[in-house]
């Protein structure tokens, strides 16, 4: 197989430390035995650690989008009202799982770049007091966008229905506190901040959720029953219903353990000083974000792209000459924004390549471009002790 050296950029999936891609190489086990158990179970706890929360968490065989559906999947019945915050791709996926499983999705659009306002929420709720959940997507990664789900937690105190969050391209990255929060089901996946391969998704439930989960009848789902991995996970051995991905449980207990041992509040701290240095390089550079500055990701910076050239010329050169890959602009915003992912295992290092290819690739496409000042504002950034 041809290897590809390219240094990833993007907001997932991210680049995977070499002892977590070893301990995929390790034998395949029978998954309903002990030793499988205790593996499952350490990786479990160690996803909880991550959740913040003193409740379960389960793993999926699927991507972030198979834990979005099974939140959705096992609390709805048709015709349910569904509360969906939309300010991008990652909103409007979780409002069209809800209409695919016969709910009815209210939305709150929210514009592109921008975060919305928690009273928002509370004002719907208000009116409508038959809503069921409200989803939320904490870091918005087709925009850039940090939405305060925190803030949002404190308002939904008031009400009944549960809180769902989708902090596929956060947990383990920036802040999230699913207990603390009060998040009833919280969903992820592993190849962004947790900087495992992709494959993975985990989810984890309140009591007020499985309460919930309990009242429906005849969920819609078969393989994402969430009731099943519940009583496997409780069984003696803990087992997964269907035959799991094994060797990427295998990674994803290295790659938890590699959090554990940097520490979830340094991990987090590492993330907001690249977003940091990441956002004074591309002001450096006179171009411009693409969110409003005070809502930005901690995991990935959407960027203008400079009038004059088009997003093929700046990410192929990137890509093909400098070999770092930085991603485009989803729907709309194709060929008006790139995005620079700086989440899982990034440090000073990637983004001082990053920024020194982007200098050279825009004064390689005509623009002015004061060599070393982006550079220069990533180096400024880091404190001495941070390095
Ligand atoms: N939610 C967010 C915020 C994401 O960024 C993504 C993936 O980019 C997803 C959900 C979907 O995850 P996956 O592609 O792993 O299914």
């Amino acid at each position: 197989m041809e290897m590809d050296e390219t240094l990833l950029m993007i907001p997932g999936p991210t680049r995977v430390a070499q002892r977590v891609l070893k301990a995929m190489s390790e034998n395949i086990v029978n998954h309903r035995s002990a030793l499988f158990g205790r593996i499952l179970t350490e990786t479990t706890e160690m996803m909880s650690d991550v959740f913040r929360t003193s409740n379960k968490s389960y793993l999926l065989t699927g991507s972030g989008t198979a834990a979005m559906e099974a939140a959705v999947a096992n609390i709805i019945e048709p015709g349910d009202k569904i509360l969906n915050v939309v300010g991008g791709k990652f909103g409007q996926r979780f409002a069209q799982i809800v209409e695919a499983f016969g709910g009815e999705s209210i939305t709150i659009d929210v514009e592109w770049g921008k975060a919305v306002n928690p009273d928002d929420i509370g004002y719907t709720l208000e009116e409508n007091d038959d809503i069921k959940a409200v989803t939320v997507v904490h870091n918005e990664t087709s925009t850039g966008v940090a939405n305060p789900i925190r803030e949002i937690g404190k308002i939904m105190d008031d009400y009944d229905a549960l809180y769902i969050v989708d902090t596929v391209s956060s947990l383990g990255g920036d802040e999230v506190d699913v207990e603390s929060y009060g998040i009833d089901i919280c969903v992820t996946g592993s190849q962004k901040c947790l900087a495992a391969p992709p494959g993975m998704a985990a989810i984890t439930l309140s009591n007020d959720a499985w309460r919930v989960i309990e009242a429906v009848d005849n969920p819609r789902t078969y393989y994402l029953n969430l009731k099943k991995y519940r009583k496997s996970g409780d069984a003696e051995p803990p087992e997964t219903p269907y035959t799991p991905a094994v060797s990427l449980i295998y990674a994803m207990h290295e790659a938890l353990k590699v959090i554990m041992e940097e520490g979830l509040s340094n991990r987090i701290k590492r993330h907001k000083i690249a977003a940091e240095a990441t956002r004074n390089a591309v002001k450096a550079l006179d171009l411009e974000l693409f969110p409003d500055e005070a809502v930005s990701s901690t995991t990935v910076t959407a960027v203008n792209l400079p009038e004059g050239v088009t997003d093929g010329e700046l990410r192929g050169t990137m890509r093909n000459k400098y070999h770092v890959e930085l991603a485009g602009g989803q729907d709309h915003l194709k060929g008006r924004i790139f995005r620079i992912g700086h989440m899982g295992n990034i440090t000073h290092r990637e983004l001082i390549t990053t920024f020194s290819a982007l200098e050279m690739t825009l004064r390689e496409l005509g623009f002015e471009v004061e060599m070393g000042e982006a550079v220069a504002a990533v180096a400024d950034t880091y404190l001495p002790e941070d390095l």
